[in-house]
């Protein structure tokens, strides 16, 4: 099936299942923004702890903080969000419709990388085990020509973007015949910058009311926080300030389900480095986000890092871990090595002193700093993407039966445990709800009792339940259940007494941190 098929699937599936619905979808919906249902909001907590945990838990420098949305307006100012934080817009007037010209150029790119996939993909199958792919990549006459082709355009591209050369980038658009996917045409207006902060009006005229921002990154709020986190939190560099929240942007193409998001939720941490030292952080950093996205086993080929063609104003370095989405490798996370421009804006906007005294150097400085920033709507859609599958399954009589089941890693699974009577008589529902009782502080469960027992084990495969627990008549002899493991479907009969440990083993935190703590 193409991915695009499977990518529109996954959004059926999402709304289906209580994942995620359209905002205000009775009044036919608000573009890019999203809302969580009764099982997504349970899986986007499980990732989000799952993030905290490994930054906060796992690192004995490194600090939670929650900030406000709201913050004063010279913040903005400060950061230069107010004067750069914008992305070049171009418009099709045939289609109307509106793009991001960089983006344009990027899926350019994109389909000259898939050309190359395409042939070093025939050439493994032909060649089979003694394939030498970079030896095919420096010899084959078709890759070769087209790396020559990305290579032409990254270098003009990247050029265009650092001397913000807005006409050059419309002169790419042209000279590559990009060609708007709605209207088929090239018929563009000129590209323009458009500043993707919202604003909003805080206080009542009578006071004199002004306009402040919601934020569009939370790393603001560390930022102006630092000083009280280092006196109070008597943290010595070097140290980090993690922080969950809300972002808005007012993004210009809205696409891709909760891909691009104008109001979603970042998961960021701020590392304070001794100046001269970022550049080790960045790798340690680089190193160890890769491993987190990693643990979750969804393949070390779905994952690669894109170093940045153009550096933000205020970084020394970057990076973004890429996931392979069902319409390609897309950026989840950026690592940014930001240095001091941050705290020194802050220092200058502000008048106060910002800095870090060394007791080991005795001396006082602006510290550097390593960011690692974070999607939380991106990497649920990562988790729900890698885990959907339409799984073919034999029948008795020849024909094929399929399988629809998230495959969800266990412990981030919103239902880790479901539980049915096999009748709804004989007093059979009693037990399971003394087993849910029973269970219910350890782990999310949930009773259903409704239609064939069959249909009850679909249902929770696609939500991602990793196990089932069905009791029978046998139960009330010998108290015990049938388990049965959602990725295998193999059925085993337990005891009551032992469910906890089992599903507790298989569904805690503290086994994949464990994992995770090298
Ligand atoms: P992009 O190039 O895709 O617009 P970005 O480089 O502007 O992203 P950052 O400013 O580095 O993104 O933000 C950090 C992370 O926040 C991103 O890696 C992404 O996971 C997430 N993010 C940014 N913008 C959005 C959005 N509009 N919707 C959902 N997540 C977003």
């Amino acid at each position: 099936m193409a991915q695009e098929d499977i990518f529109k699937k996954l959004i059926s599936h999402c709304k289906e299942y209580g994942y995620v619905f359209q905002s205000s979808e009775v009044y036919d919906g608000l573009a890019a923004v999203y809302d969580y249902g009764q099982y997504g909001v349970e899986l986007k907590n499980n990732i989000k702890k799952y993030w905290w945990d490994s930054m906060v838990l796992l690192h004995e420098n490194v600090v939670g903080l929650d900030s406000a949305i709201f913050m004063h307006p010279t913040v903005w100012k400060a950061s230069g969000h107010v004067d750069a934080f914008s992305d070049p817009l171009i418009d099709n007037k045939d289609s109307k419709k509106r793009y991001r010209a960089d983006v344009l150029i990027e899926d350019q790119r994109a389909k000259f990388e898939a050309k190359i996939d395409k042939e070093i993909g025939k050439a493994r199958k032909r060649f089979g085990d003694s394939f030498d792919e970079q030896q095919f990549r420096e010899t084959n006459q078709r890759v070769l020509a087209n790396q020559v082709k990305i290579n032409e355009l990254t270098e003009r591209f990247t050029k265009a973007l650092n001397d913000d050369d807005l006409v050059e980038i419309k002169q790419i658009i042209i000279d590559y015949e990009i060609s708007c996917p709605v209207s088929g045409t090239r018929n563009w207006t000129d590209v323009r910058q458009f500043n993707l902060m919202f604003s909003t009006e805080i206080g009542s005229t009578a006071e004199g009311a002004s306009t402040i921002y919601l934020r569009p990154e939370t790393a603001q709020g560390i930022f102006v926080n630092y000083l009280n986190v280092q006196k109070t939190g008597r943290m010595r560099l070097p140290f980090g300030i993690a922080q969950t929240g809300k972002a808005f942007r007012n993004e210009i193409v809205a696409r891709q389900f909760i891909f691009r998001m104008r109001e979603f939720e970042q998961m960021e941490m701020q590392f304070f480095v001794r100046p001269g030292e970022e550049m080790k952080w960045f790798e340690f950093w680089k190193d160890l986000r890769m491993k987190w996205h990693q643990s979750l086993n969804f393949g070390a080929e779905n994952y690669k890092f894109h170093n940045h063609e153009k550096l933000a104003h205020y970084a020394n370095a970057a990076t973004d871990i890429e996931f392979r989405f069902p319409f390609g490798f897309r950026e989840v996370e950026g690592i940014h090595s930001r240095t001091d421009f941050d705290l020194k804006q802050h220092e200058k906007f502000s008048g106060r002193k910002i800095q870090y005294f060394d007791p080991e150097l005795n001396e006082s400085y602006t510290p550097y700093v390593i960011e690692t920033s974070i999607g939380l709507d991106r990497m649920f859609l990562q988790v729900i993407s890698a885990s959907f599958d339409e799984e073919e399954i034999p029948k008795e009589n020849g024909t094929k039966d399929i399988r629809t089941v998230l495959r969800l890693p266990a412990f981030l699974a919103p239902v880790k445990m479901a539980v049915f009577p096999l009748v709804k008589k004989d007093g059979l529902p009693d037990i399971a709800r003394s087993i849910i009782n029973e269970l219910k502080f350890d782990f999310y469960c949930q009773y259903d009792e409704k239609d064939s027992i069959g249909k009850r084990y679909r249902r929770h495969d696609a939500i991602g339940t990793p196990f089932c627990v069905t009791v029978d008549h046998q139960t009330t002899e010998d108290q015990t259940v049938t388990i049965r493991e959602r990725d295998s479907m193999k059925q085993e009969r337990v005891k009551i007494e032992e469910l906890r440990s089992i599903i507790r083993e298989k569904v805690n935190f503290k086994n994949k941190l464990k994992d995770l703590d090298f």
